[in-house]
């Protein structure tokens, strides 16, 4: 009967596992994403709930309640969650999943029949998954804005978190060779702080990349704890971990690699540079903001060849996809070609535009990376900013600025471009943008929602 069981089980699992990839394949591409997600989601609760009828599985109360406290308060947030907190609820989300492996690495080293090779692997499980959830508070913290988004760089950093990752480390693996498990809450509380130390100078416009190397830290935390419990009474349960880990850490790594590339950046510079830390001075900002009214901008747009848009975080605080989408459809029947312009970082979360875009039905088609955009910036009439700050500001090219070197949307090579904001308020990384102040610039101040849906009127009403 037992064995009958098990086969099921098993079987779940091999299942849920092959979803789990059929659904990140899906995720790859906006037009599929959602349908990835409910596949992938589907797969974890079956997962989960075959496990609640493993052979040898104890505490059922205590499991239950911590799902269902747990998965309500999730499932509660990401209902009400604005759009433009989502970026640190994931981050929190992920947090918590680090979180989770460092607790189960605690009760596998706490278990007296765990054997050399499974503490090793949960101190390993342990160490990432800790370092993964306090960094990804403070990264949550400085996203929802309680903490400065600006590095926070303590002297001789480099020297303490050193210090503090040997130590602790040092702490781990006292423990499990002497078996003397009283070692092993400093071992958890100095990792838990190297998660902050770490975290703390990392700012401006770095935070995409941290974002998603904790993604990738807590997929492979997860799945060394697979590896430790597969030897135990949930083995299988161990099997399904380990794919799931190693699904999401190889994904997260990834993005990682591809948010450090769109940074212009290497990893290392990312998390031990404290890029920005240092104010930019001597630099004299030439020209004025000069504004420009909606007719005026409607005129332009309409007798333009070409409108590219450059969407930024403003377009998702505002809402204003669905206005978007009504500019785009009026400028094409007049006969202007429009297209977008996507950075990779714009938002607040990797692939934010796209989501937002997607959502609105705006064709994928029309949709630019970078690298297609920045060619055509210089034959392009009218270039339509809406909310985008950091990722088209000049000041990427200017040695000694908190951007210099990140590759930007060449928005300023445009015969006309025309930036939607709802006064001086600076971006993310938190500096004056050159653009507003160039010959080509004019300034459309408002929420871009208002303003988006003003030029949809006057556009239909010349
Ligand atoms: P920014 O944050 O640089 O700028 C957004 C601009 O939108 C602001 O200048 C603001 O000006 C304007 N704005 C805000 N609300 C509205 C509104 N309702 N209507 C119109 N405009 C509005 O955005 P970008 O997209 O250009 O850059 C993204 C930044 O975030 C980068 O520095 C990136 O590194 C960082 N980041 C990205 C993440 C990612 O994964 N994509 C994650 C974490 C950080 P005003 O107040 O005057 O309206």
């Amino acid at each position: 009967m037992t064995a009958g069981i098990g086969t099921v089980i098993d079987a779940v699992y091999v299942v849920a596992i092959l979803v789990f990839i059929l659904g990140l394949k899906a995720m790859s591409s906006p037009e599929t994403a959602r349908r990835g997600i409910v596949y992938a989601g589907a797969a974890m609760l079956a997962a989960v709930v075959v496990t609640f009828f493993s052979p040898g599985l104890s505490n059922f109360l205590l499991i239950a309640i911590g799902v269902f406290v747990g998965g309500g308060i999730g499932w509660y947030w990401a209902r009400v969650v604005r759009m433009t907190a989502m970026p640190q609820m994931v981050a929190i989300f992920n947090g918590m999943g680090g979180g989770a492996a460092a607790a189960i690495a605690a009760v596998v080293l706490l278990s007296p029949a765990s054997n050399a090779a499974d503490a090793g692997l949960s101190v390993a499980g342990a160490i990432i998954g800790s370092t993964s959830i306090a960094g990804s508070i403070i990264a949550f913290l400085k996203l929802q804005g309680w903490l400065p988004g600006k590095p926070i760089v303590l002297p001789a950093r480099q020297g303490i978190n050193l210090a503090v990752l040997v130590i602790g480390v040092g702490f781990g693996v006292y423990s499990v060779l002497r078996g003397d498990l009283a070692f092993l809450l400093p071992f958890f509380v100095l990792l838990l702080l190297y998660g902050i130390l770490l975290t703390l100078p990392i700012g401006g416009a770095d935070m995409p990349v941290i974002i998603s190397l904790f993604n990738a830290l807590t997929g492979i935390a997860v799945a060394l704890d697979g590896f430790a419990l597969v030897n135990g009474p949930l083995g299988d349960a161990g099997y399904a971990m380990v794919i799931a880990g190693v699904l999401v850490g190889a994904a997260g790594s990834l993005l990682t690699v591809l948010m450090a590339r769109a940074m212009n950046r290497s990893i290392g510079n990312v998390v031990f540079g404290a890029f920005g830390a240092t104010e930019e001075t001597g630099v004299e900002l030439h020209g004025s903001l000069k504004p420009i009214e909606v007719a005026d901008a409607a005129v332009m747009m309409e007798y333009a060849n070409q409108v590219l848009i450059a969407p930024g975080y403003g377009m998702a605080v505002a809402q204003a996809q669905q206005r978007v989408k009504e500019l785009t459809d009026v400028l094409t029947a007049k006969g202007v070609a429009v297209k977008f312009a996507i950075h990779p970082v714009a938002g607040r979360m990797p692939g934010h535009m796209n989501v937002l875009l997607a959502e609105a039905g705006i064709d994928y088609d029309r949709l630019l990376d970078r690298d297609e955009a920045n060619p055509e910036f210089a034959h392009t009439d009218v270039v339509l900013v809406i909310g985008a700050n950091d990722v088209v500001n000049p000041a990427a090219r200017r040695v000694g600025s908190p951007l210099q070197g990140m590759p930007i949307l060449d928005v300023d090579q445009a015969k006309n471009v025309i930036v939607i904001k709802r006064g001086q308020g600076k971006g993310f990384a938190g500096i004056e943008n050159d653009l507003f102040y160039k010959d080509n610039c004019r300034m459309l101040y408002g929420d871009a929602q208002q303003v988006v849906g003003k030029l949809v009127q006057a556009l239909k009403h010349s």
